[in-house]
């Protein structure tokens, strides 16, 4: 089982139209990194994905009215609305029987929407109506919020799994994790502190100094993908 870091719900934002600007101070490869506070959000506007026809890769632009999906390898074209990606179900009661609090959270094909589950406290079992969600994975790969189709740019990496929603995002982790400045504390000057920020919410295998070298040999076989 692979842990996998994941945007907090509500990130991806699918409304944006326009691409996002991407600033980040990198001078040679030894050179201090500053995070400009750029957001999952600012970086989740397109992402390249495989395709739902023949597994090449497609890109998935925004427009004004929405997504497309184009395929570079067959130029496949798709509007959003078959999601291709798992189905969460999610049950919080209180039981019929006792009135204990349960919560249940399971795999669910989309189609039966109620869930079994059953009280520790009174033993009774029962099914409740639930709540069925998205959830942005394709056969125990990270998918893309709008089609639930695997990330193009995604490797298993000492048990993790690195990914990213598109180019621009890589660069930006490329930069961070191959800054050799930041690990020694130095605030950039002129940067941007808040907690949406995304560097500020990396998996700790991202950060960890023994990981570096490995990692962006990963993503150097990534960008060239
Ligand atoms: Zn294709
Ligand atoms: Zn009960």
């Amino acid at each position: 089982m692979f842990r996998i870091f994941v945007p907090l719900a509500g990130e991806c934002a699918t409304q944006v139209s326009e691409p996002p600007k991407i600033s980040f101070s990198m001078k040679e490869s030894n050179a201090r990194f500053a995070d400009t506070g750029i957001t999952i959000s600012e970086l989740g506007t397109h992402f390249v994905v495989h395709c739902p026809k023949c597994a090449g890769k497609s890109l998935v632009h925004t427009f004004e009215e929405g997504h497309r999906l184009v395929c570079t390898a067959c130029f496949h074209v798709e509007m959003p609305g078959h999601w291709y990606g798992e189905m969460r179900a999610f049950v919080a009661v209180k039981c019929r029987e006792c009135h204990a609090p349960l919560h249940r959270n399971a795999k669910t094909d989309g189609v039966w929407k109620k869930l079994a589950v059953h009280c520790d406290q009174c033993g009774d079992d029962c099914e409740y109506d639930a709540h069925i969600s998205r959830y942005p994975r394709n056969d125990g790969r990270v998918a893309d919020p709008i089609y639930g189709l695997p990330l193009w740019l995604q490797k298993e990496f000492r048990g993790d799994v690195f990914w990213c929603y598109n180019y621009e995002q890589l660069e930006v982790l490329y930069g961070y994790i191959g800054a050799k400045l930041r690990e020694r504390g130095i605030a950039p000057r002129n940067s941007i502190r808040k907690n949406s920020s995304m560097l500020n919410r990396l998996p700790s295998f991202l950060k960890a100094a023994g990981n570096r070298g490995p990692l962006l040999k990963l993503m150097d076989g990534l960008r060239l993908k």
